[in-house]
């Protein structure tokens, strides 16, 4: 984190000098952790619009409230705790609140409404201010790995001298391993859970009331909490990642076992983006790890890049590409409304193993790591032509790791290439082989991730050519889909392929 204590007290004393008396610290979603909490009185607002707009994962509301409450009780005598059917509602008539910039659009609308004071947003390795002056030095393209490079020089991490420990600053190569042969799992311990408490249970028999009363609308299970809400948990989950699962990070990155959902993945998008780890101290946990000799570089790069890199790239270009990013880009004419299995996270009638398997772990975890998100799930929408729009709500609604800042750059750049190659230089869209290379689906499904025309043939396979078929005249220009689209020419049965696919009523 870039924004010190002492940084926000001197834009304090520079706007509005000696004020009279303490302002009180209003916390909002995503701020529940000590680098959003300067040790003055606190306000932490509990608006049911926050749970009720969208139907969502039971889990995720169970997380996020279970932050709020377990802040609340952390602070004890300092916070004051409102429960309030809105923000505006908690927020009317009251003077002398100050609030850290809230991360989305919609919060920081209505603190400015409602008079608060605000201070320079915190929560990322790099400010605001710092991607702003980035951007000024740019010429061309906002390429992450520039971003990633750049931060990588300026914070001195992985550093040897003026070079990159390593010589290169992107291991990605060796980040792609697929899983070991034969293997079921990857033989690591089961990674620590957090033991649910009297706040969790209280959590509980709330969301059971709203739910029972209409007040809110769930999909998915809450079955027990898996993820770190609190800043001891958090500590006690990296410290489990770090010592069980980082030596395994770097090469199976990408790789997925259907008997293996957690593979070796950190599992700290939920406290990072709750607010109650900071990515600077997770950062420098891992690579710590490197310079003891630990763990590999290609893990502890590897995930440096996801945070300094990723992380902090798609919570800056949430607000550099404007309000209407999210809604206004369908560069490739993706009209499909969401079908209803889908939404209700119903894999009953879901034959193809990969989707069946993965949109099952997202009804009961509410979390898949970044490759079943990106190619079986984002590349099932792009193949299937879903709304670009409604597959960034649903995401933001189903994953607890959701927000409002992380997805527009992850669904409508990454995945579906809907803004035409702002974010990435080509769409994720791959055919069975990338699954069946990637994982052990393909061995339990009765398509074949060969065969592309057929009862038995594979949906993405033959989902892949009538995409390419569809969105050529859009992609015929970009380079780095010649061969792809080369390949389309050759396709005897392209037609046949592509009616098929229209027809097909289901995976
Ligand atoms: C379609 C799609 C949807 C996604 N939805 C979310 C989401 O709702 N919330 C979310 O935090 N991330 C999201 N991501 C990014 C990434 O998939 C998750 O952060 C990651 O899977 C979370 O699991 P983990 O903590 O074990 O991550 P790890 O694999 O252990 O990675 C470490 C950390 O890197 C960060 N990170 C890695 N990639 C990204 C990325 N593309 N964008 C932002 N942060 C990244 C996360 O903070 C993550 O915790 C999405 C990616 C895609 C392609
Ligand atoms: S054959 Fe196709 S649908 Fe079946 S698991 Fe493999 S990629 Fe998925």
């Amino acid at each position: 984190m870039t924004v010190a204590a002492g940084s926000v007290r001197d834009v304090l004393d520079a706007t509005d000098a000696a004020p009279p008396v303490p302002r009180v610290r209003l916390l909002l979603p995503g701020q529940y952790g000590p680098a959003f909490d300067d040790g003055g009185p606190l306000l932490v607002v509990e608006a049911e619009e926050w749970f009720t707009e969208r139907p969502f994962h039971r889990a995720k509301a169970h997380l996020w409230l279970s932050a709020l409450r377990h802040a609340v009780q952390a602070a004890g005598d300092r916070a004051e705790h409102v429960r309030a059917a809105t923000l505006a509602e908690a927020l009317a008539g009251r003077t002398g609140l100050e609030v850290l910039d809230p991360p989305s659009r919609r919060l920081r609308q209505q603190v400015r409404e409602a008079g608060v004071h605000v201070l320079p947003s915190r929560g990322f390795v790099t400010s605001e201010a710092d991607f702003a002056g980035w951007v000024e030095q740019r010429r061309g393209r906002l390429l992450m790995g520039d971003w990633y490079e750049w931060v990588r020089r300026r914070e001195g991490l992985l550093m040897d001298g003026p070079g990159p420990v390593g010589g290169h600053f992107s291991t990605d190569e060796s980040n792609r391993e697929p899983p070991p042969k034969g293997a079921v799992t990857l033989g690591l311990p089961d990674p620590w859970w957090p033991e649910p408490d009297d706040v969790d249970a209280e959590v509980r028999a709330d969301l059971d009331a709203w739910e029972a009363e209409g007040r809110v609308r769930f999909v998915g299970a809450d079955d027990r909490r898996r993820f770190a809400v609190t800043p001891a948990e958090a500590e006690r989950a990296l410290d489990d990642f770090v010592e069980s699962r980082l030596g395994d990070f770097g090469p199976y990155e990408d790789a997925m076992l259907a008997g293996d959902w957690t593979m070796a993945h950190s599992m700290l998008s939920v406290p990072m983006n709750l607010g109650v780890l900071d990515p600077r101290h997770v950062v420098d946990r891992v690579v710590r790890e490197f310079t003891t000799g630990a763990a590999p570089l290609q893990s502890v790069e590897g995930f440096v890049r996801q945070v300094v890199g990723w992380r902090d790239y798609v919570w800056h270009l949430y607000w550099h590409l404007g309000p209407t990013y999210a809604t206004d880009h369908d560069a490739l004419g993706a009209t499909t409304p969401l079908p209803a299995w889908w939404r209700r996270l119903d894999v009953t009638d879901v034959r193809a193993a990969c989707l069946g398997d993965v949109l099952g772990q997202v009804h009961d975890h509410g979390w898949v790591h970044h490759i079943p998100r990106l190619m079986v799930l984002g590349n099932w929408a792009l193949q299937r032509g879903y709304r670009p729009a409604d597959l960034t709500e649903w995401f933001t609604d189903v994953f607890v790791d959701g927000t409002d800042w992380v997805m527009p750059a992850n669904i409508v750049g990454m995945s579906q290439h809907a803004d035409g190659g702002i974010v990435a230089t080509k769409p994720y869209a791959s055919g069975g082989r990338y699954i069946d290379t990637m994982s052990d689906y393909c061995a339990r499904c009765p398509f074949d991730p060969k065969k592309r025309l057929g009862d038995d043939a594979c949906p993405y396979t033959a989902g892949y050519w009538a995409f390419l078929a569809r969105a050529e005249p859009v992609l015929r220009h970009n380079p780095r889909m010649r061969n792809a689209l080369g390949g389309l020419g050759r396709l005897a049965d392209l037609d046949d392929v592509v009616q098929q696919e229209r027809e097909r009523t289901g995976p």
